[in-house]
């Protein structure tokens, strides 16, 4: 529960720094590469037995705020978490093609019905589905991860993972 809490706060804090600021991200050179092996390491060992694993390519650099990318990410992994049975698999890629960068994060959970997609974006917006409120959450994890890649004129989708579950895409120029 106190780590939990933490993130909530996390969040709040984040969502309304967003909100009260137009541009709230500071720019830093960063190796975002390490950061996201360092942030999949860290929830490697989680309640749900779950198995992460990243296919990070090494020394990709992102000109962005530190603990802006921090949140966007965990928030992302804390869903494919939080959003999937016991004992399943997610996977993270990160890696740098043409003039993008792409992260993504497969899980093999609930999956995310196509009529809701738009909608979990949105502040405070959960999916008022069984497997959602079994789990505790306020709906700004995806606002978050959204006002990131917009920050960046980038993009994310959403798609079908196989058998089940969903995969987050980001794609940042
Ligand atoms: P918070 O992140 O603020 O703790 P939350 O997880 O409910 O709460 P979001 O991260 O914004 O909020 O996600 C919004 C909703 O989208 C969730 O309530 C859940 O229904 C759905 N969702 C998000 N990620 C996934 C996923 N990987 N698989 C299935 N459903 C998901
Ligand atoms: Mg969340």
């Amino acid at each position: 529960d106190i780590a939990r809490l933490e993130s909530l706060i996390d969040n709040i804090l984040f969502a309304s720094k967003m909100e009260a600021t137009s541009s709230f991200m500071s720019k830093e050179l960063i190796n975002i590469s390490e950061v996201t092996e360092m942030l999949v390491k860290k929830l490697q060992v989680n309640p749900k037995q779950i198995n992460i694993s990243g296919q990070v390519e090494p020394n990709v650099y992102l000109e962005t705020d530190p603990t802006t990318f921090i949140s966007a990410i965990n928030n992302l992994l804390e869903n494919a978490i939080k959003y999937s049975p016991e004992k399943t698999a997610i996977s993270v890629v990160l890696q740098h093609t043409g003039n993008a960068i792409s992260i993504s994060v497969a899980d093999q959970g609930y999956g995310i019905a196509e009529e809701e997609r738009e909608r979990i974006f949105d502040k405070f917006y959960r999916v008022g589905s069984e497997n959602t409120r079994k789990s505790k959450g306020t709906g700004l994890g995806l606002y978050i991860v959204k006002r990131f890649v917009d920050e960046h004129q980038g993009s994310i989708t959403i798609q079908h993972n196989q058998p089940q579950g969903s995969v987050f895409t980001l794609l940042i120029p």
